[in-house]
C-alpha cells in the first residue's frame, strides 16, 4: 500500500535500462511506482540510440561483408552475382528493432502498472519533483538519468548536418562515408567504425593513448590493434585532434602527437567523435536538495545505492562504475529491492564488458595488469581459437581465451576472450567466477563439442600447463 503522505512509494527519474528495470521490479514488489522520462519513447540511451541500434547495424553490416566476393559466404560455396547495399532498408530494419523494443517496455510498464510521467524532472525538494509544471511526491526517488556524449573542444558535433557526428549521428548517416575519421579508439569508435568500414568507408581511428580499448587486458588491446589493422582500419595511436573545420563536404582535421610535436592535417568526408560519455545531472535541481557531485561529475552512493540525501537513490551511468546497460539493469533490480526492505546486491567486481566487433572482445574480472598491481602471484592459461575445432570448421579462427588464476589458490581472477562469440562465452566465465571457481573447476566441467566454449575449458587446462589440443 502506498504511504498516504506521498503520491508514490517510488519515483524513478529516467527510463533507461537502469530506470525502467528499477520501475518494473519496484512495481513487482508491490510499490506504487512512477517513472519520469523526457524522451518520446522508453528504454533510454540503450534502446533508442545505443546498444540496440548499434547492434542492428553491426549485424546488418556483418551480413553485407560476409556476402561480398571473397567473403565468408563464398568460402562455403554461397555465391551471389552482385551484392548491393540498400542503406535505407538497413536503417529501416534498425529503426524497426528499436520500435519493437521500446514499445515492449511501454507494454511492460502497463502490465506492471508503472505510471509513465512524460517530461523532464527537476527536484523541488528531496521528496518532490516537478514535471512540466506539476509536482509529484514520492517517499523514495531514484536518479537514473544516464549519460550523454562528452564534447571535444574545437570539434563541433552537428547531428543534423551529419558531417561531424557523435554516436547518435553515426547511427543514422544517409550515405556511406568516403573517409570516416573516428576520434577515440574505445568501444563506440571501434563498433561504429567497423559498421561503416564493412559498408565501404575508409576508416581512420585517431586515439590519444598508445593502445585501443582502454581498461581492457593488455593482450586484448594488442590483439585489437593487429586485427583492426588487418581488417583495413588505419590507426593513428598516441595522437590527438585539436581542431576540425567543415567546408562543403570535407572536414579538415588538425592532429598532433599526444606528447606534443608538429601538427598535420587529415581530410575526411565524415567525423565521429567518440571520446567517452559524461553523467546527466544538468537541470535536475541537485543544488535544491543539496546533493553534491564528485570530481568526475557523478553522484556517489553507498553499497545499497543510497545517496547522501535520505530518500534519494541513484543507479546506472550517473554513478561511478562502467557505463554499461547490464550494470545499470542489475543496479535497477537491487535498488528496488533495497527500497522494498530486501537485500539487493550487485557484485561490481564481476561486470562483464563486451565489444561487439568481429571478432568480439570480452572481459570479466581483473586484467593481468590489475592482478599484478593488486599483489597477486598469477598463473595464466591461454588457448588460441585457431586450435578450437568449431572455430576451425567455421573458418573464424581469430582470437584466443586467456584465463588468469591466483597461483596459490587457483581461484580464477579474470577471463579475457577474443572470438567471434566472445560476448556469449564470457557468461560462463562470469558465472563460474561468481561461484568462486578455480581454473580446475572450469577445466573439469564438461563442455559440449564442438563449440567455441571448449576454448574456455582448454584455457583453464592451460593454466595447469596441460591443454589437450595444443
Ligand atoms: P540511460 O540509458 O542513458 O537512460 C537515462 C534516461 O533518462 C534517458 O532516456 C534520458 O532521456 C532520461 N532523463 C535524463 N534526465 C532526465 C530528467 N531530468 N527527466 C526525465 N528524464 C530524464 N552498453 C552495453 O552494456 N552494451 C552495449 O552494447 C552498449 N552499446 C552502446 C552503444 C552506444 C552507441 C552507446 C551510446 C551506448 C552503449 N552502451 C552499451 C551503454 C548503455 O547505453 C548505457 O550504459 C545505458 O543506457 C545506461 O543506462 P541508464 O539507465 O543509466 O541511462
Ligand atoms: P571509451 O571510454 O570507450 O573510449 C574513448 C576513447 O577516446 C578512449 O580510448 C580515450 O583514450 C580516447 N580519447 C579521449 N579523448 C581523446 C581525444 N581528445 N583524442 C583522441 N582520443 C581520445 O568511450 P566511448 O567509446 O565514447 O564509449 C562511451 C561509453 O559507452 C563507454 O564507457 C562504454 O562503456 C559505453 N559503450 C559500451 C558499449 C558496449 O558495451 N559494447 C558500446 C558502446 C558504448
Amino acid at each position: 500500500m502506498a504511504d498516504q503522505t506521498y503520491d508514490y512509494d517510488v519515483l524513478i527519474i529516467g527510463a533507461g535500462p537502469g530506470g525502467y528495470v528499477a520501475a518494473i521490479r519496484a512495481a513487482q514488489l508491490g510499490l506504487k511506482t512512477a517513472c519520469v522520462e523526457s524522451r518520446e519513447t522508453l528504454g533510454g540511451t540503450c534502446l533508442n540510440v545505443g546498444c540496440i541500434p548499434s547492434k542492428a547495424l553491426l549485424h546488418g553490416s556483418e551480413l553485407f561483408e560476409e556476402a561480398q566476393a571473397g567473403g565468408h559466404l563464398e568460402k562455403f560455396g554461397v555465391k551471389f552475382d552482385k551484392v548491393t547495399l540498400d542503406l535505407a532498408k538497413m536503417m529501416d530494419e534498425k529503426s524497426s528493432a528499436v520500435k519493437d523494443l521500446t514499445g515492449g517496455i511501454e507494454f511492460l510498464f502497463k502490465k506492471n502498472k508503472v505510471t509513465w510521467l512524460k517530461g523532464h524532472a527537476a527536484f523541488k525538494d528531496a521528496h518532490t519533483v516537478d514535471v512540466g509544471g506539476t509536482a509529484h511526491t514520492a517517499k523514495n526517488i531514484v536518479i537514473a538519468t544516464g549519460s550523454s556524449v562528452t564534447p571535444l573542444p574545437g570539434v563541433d558535433v552537428d547531428n543534423d548536418k551529419l558531417r561531424i557526428v557523435d554516436s547518435t549521428g553515426a547511427l543514422k548517416l544517409g550515405e556511406v562515408p568516403e573517409h570516416l575519421v573516428v576520434i577515440g579508439g574505445g568501444v563506440i569508435g571501434l563498433e561504429l567504425g567497423s559498421v561503416w568500414r564493412r559498408l565501404g568507408a575508409k576508416v581512420t581511428v585517431v586515439e590519444f593513448l598508445d593502445a585501443l580499448l582502454p581498461g581492457m587486458d593488455g593482450d586484448l588491446r594488442k590483439e585489437a590493434a593487429r586485427l583492426f589493422k588487418k581488417q583495413g582500419m588505419e590507426l593513428k595511436l598516441s595522437t590527438k585532434v585539436t581542431a576540425a573545420k567543415v567546408s562543403g563536404k570535407t572536414v579538415t582535421l588538425t592532429v598532433e602527437p599526444a606528447a606534443g610535436g608538429d601538427a598535420e592535417t587529415i581530410k575526411a568526408s565524415h567525423v565521429l567523435v567518440s571520446i567517452g560519455r559524461r553523467p546527466n545531472t544538468d537541470g535536475l535541481g541537485l543544488d535544491t536538495i543539496g546533493l553534491a557531485l564528485n570530481k568526475r561529475g557523478q553522484i556517489e552512493t553507498d553499497h545499497d545505492f543510497r545517496t547522501a540525501i535520505p530518500g534519494v537513490w541513484a543507479i546506472g551511468d550517473v554513478i561511478p562504475g562502467p557505463m554499461l546497460a547490464h550494470k545499470a539493469e542489475d543496479e535497477g533490480i537491487a535498488v528496488a529491492e533495497n527500497i522494498a526492505g530486501q537485500t539487493g546486491i550487485v557484485n561490481h567486481a564481476l561486470i562483464p564488458g563486451v565489444v561487439y566487433t568481429m571478432p568480439e572482445f570480452a572481459s570479466v574480472g581483473l586484467t593481468e595488469e590489475e592482478a599484478k598491481a593488486e599483489g597477486h602471484t598469477i598463473k595464466v592459461g591461454k588457448f588460441p581459437m585457431m586450435a578450437n575445432s568449431r572455430a576451425k570448421t567455421n573458418r573464424d579462427t581469430d582470437g584466443f581465451v586467456k584465463i588468469i588464476a591466483d597461483a596459490d589458490s587457483d581461484r580464477v581472477l579474470g577471463v579475457h576472450i577474443v572470438a567471434s562469440l566472445a560476448g556469449t562465452m564470457i557468461a560462463q566465465a562470469t558465472q563460474a567466477m561468481e561461484f568462486g571457481a578455480t581454473s580446475e573447476d572450469i577445466a573439469y566441467t564438461c563442455h559440449a563439442h564442438p563449440t567455441h566454449s571448449e576454448a574456455v575449458k582448454e584455457a583453464a587446462m592451460a593454466v595447469q600447463g596441460k591443454p589437450i589440443h595444443m
